[in-house]
C-alpha cells in the first residue's frame, strides 16, 4: 500500500541527481547492492527528471522523510500524504 507519493514539478526539475543521492532509502540500498536501478530505488533521474519509484513487491518504499524535498535546490518535489494508516 502506497503511502507516500512523491510529486516531481517536470518544469523545474533540472535532473541534477540531490534527490537520488541525498535519499536515505536510496543511500541504504546502494550500500547494500553497490547500484541503484528501478528495483532498489525510491527515485531516480530518467531522461533528466527525477522519477518516483513505487512497487508492493517490495519491502521498503518512500517513508516520506522528506530529506529529498529540503535537498532539491529547485524545490520540484512535493509529498502528498495519499493513505491514513
Ligand atoms: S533534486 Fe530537484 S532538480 Fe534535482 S533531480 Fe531531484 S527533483 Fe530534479
Ligand atoms: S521522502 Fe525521503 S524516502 Fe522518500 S524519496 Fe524523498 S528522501 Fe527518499
Amino acid at each position: 500500500m502506497q503511502i507516500y507519493e512523491l510529486k516531481i514539478n517536470k518544469n523545474t526539475c533540472t535532473g541534477c541527481n540531490a534527490c537520488v543521492v541525498s535519499c536515505p532509502i536510496n543511500f541504504n540500498e546502494l550500500r547494500k547492492q553497490s547500484f541503484l536501478n528501478e528495483n532498489n530505488a525510491v527515485i531516480l533521474v530518467k531522461n533528466g527528471i527525477a522519477v518516483p519509484i513505487y512497487s508492493d513487491e517490495r519491502e521498503v518504499n518512500c517513508d516520506g522523510c522528506g530529506v529529498c524535498v529540503k535537498m532539491c535546490p529547485q524545490v520540484a518535489i512535493r509529498i502528498e500524504n495519499v493513505e491514513s494508516v
